[in-house]
């Protein structure tokens, strides 16, 4: 599977379930690396904080369902790709920057924003 097609067919399956992405591949001597981005960025939305301001994203509502679709989108990848073995199969999941399209993504940010 060329980068071009890798990059096709994840864009393809992720939308398929519903999960909003940037996918592409990294430059220069990452060149094996997929990154796949399902923005959310931390910056955005509110958090459940501690005493010391600080949220624990597994715990907080509005981090949680980000990371589940972060590891459903990683699973999604190495089934599609055949990727596997070290650092995941060299596929790294961001979320970075503004979630703006109509998705799962949005819905569950909408959902846990409230
Ligand atoms: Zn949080």
């Amino acid at each position: 599977m060329t980068a071009q097609q890798e990059t096709k067919a994840v864009k393809a399956a992720l939308r398929e379930a519903g999960i909003a992405a940037a996918v592409d591949h990294g430059k220069g001597t990452a060149a094996l690396w997929l990154h796949i981005n399902i923005g959310g960025g931390q910056q955005f939305g509110e958090h459940d904080k501690d005493a010391a301001g600080f949220c624990t994203p597994y715990r907080c509502r509005r981090c949680a369902p980000m990371l589940a679709i972060q590891a459903e989108s990683l699973q999604i990848a190495q089934q599609v790709t055949g990727r596997h073995g070290e650092y995941q199969g060299r596929i790294n999941v961001l979320m970075q920057g503004p979630i703006d399209q109509p998705t799962r993504t949005v819905q569950l940010y909408k959902g846990v924003r409230q």
